[in-house]
């Protein structure tokens, strides 16, 4: 993957970050896109990446995005869209703008990231989409619509690019982890343990770790090994999947 261009949402913390080491230690010109500035900055830093403040909600920052990349290496070889966030709440009081966000960050996003990126790809005859979904793109769980509806719409938007990027070289897949332990999931437990009236201890053993077969959270750098593999040429037959790392969740 030597001087591969790998641009990663979401890098400055959690799963994007492992990501991004990952594909860093492997050769790759990794550039991690955020709107945390200084978390962002800080982790490019730390692995000798380049940082791209962009709020992913917004269109034009996300055209922008693919055009900064552009300029500075030349193209996008590898996409990783990563960047998400997690509302709780009841569907009768899912407030709007919170459903417009989740749908934008981690459904609108994806596509839009693809669709500026896919002629560079196709020109070359070579692209990677890792697309990272959710067990909740498979099952739902209560009190989490707008996150759950995004995910399973990901999946749709992969297996469509996955047929278009065929006969390009393009593979587009998707990665369904259950809990990983990062920032994301620690926020999570305490929201849980308010919305459900329990404790934040009862939140990991009887709700994130109770449909598991292997009863412990998932580590970010598990994820990042997968999507290092299906941006390998050793992955170049499988597009259009959805894999899972959900502990045995999904085989119920
Ligand atoms: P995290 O909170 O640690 O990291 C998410 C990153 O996305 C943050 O750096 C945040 O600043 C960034 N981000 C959020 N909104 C953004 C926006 N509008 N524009 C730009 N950047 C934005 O979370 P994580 O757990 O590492 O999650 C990463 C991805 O993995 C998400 O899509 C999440 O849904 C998915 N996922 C996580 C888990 C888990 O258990 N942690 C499980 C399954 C799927």
């Amino acid at each position: 993957m030597q001087n591969k261009v790998a641009v990663v949402t979401g890098g400055a913390s959690g799963i994007g970050l492992a990501v991004a080491k990952k594909l860093n230690s492997l050769g790759c010109k990794v550039v991690i896109a955020d709107f945390n500035l200084e978390a962002g900055g800080v982790a490019a830093e730390g692995i000798g990446a380049t940082f791209i403040q962009a709020d992913l909600s917004d269109a034009d920052q996300c055209r922008s995005l693919i055009e900064q990349t552009t300029q500075l290496h030349g193209g996008v070889d590898i996409l990783v869209n990563n960047a998400g966030f997690q509302h709780i709440s009841p569907i009768e009081e899912f407030p709007i703008e919170q459903w417009n966000k989740l749908l934008g960050v981690m459904l609108t996003a994806p596509f839009l990231l693809m669709r500026y990126s896919w002629p560079m790809m196709k020109q070359k005859g070579w692209g990677r989409v890792i697309n990272i979904a959710s067990v909740h793109a498979m099952v739902a769980s209560p009190f989490k619509a707008g996150y759950i509806s995004a995910k399973h719409g990901v999946i749709g938007l992969t297996k469509t690019a996955a047929l278009e990027g065929g006969e390009f070289g393009i593979t587009v897949n998707a990665i369904c982890p259950a809990y990983v332990r990062t920032p994301l999931v620690e926020n999570q437990i305490a929201d849980q343990a308010r919305t459900r009236g329990i404790k934040e201890e009862e939140v990991v053993t009887d709700v994130m770790l109770k449909n598991a077969a292997i009863k412990k959270l998932i580590e970010p750098e598990e994820v990042a090994n997968l999507v290092a593999f299906l941006a390998s040429d050793q992955a170049s037959s499988i597009t259009g999947s959805s894999l899972t790392i959900d502990s045995g969740w999904t085989a119920q």
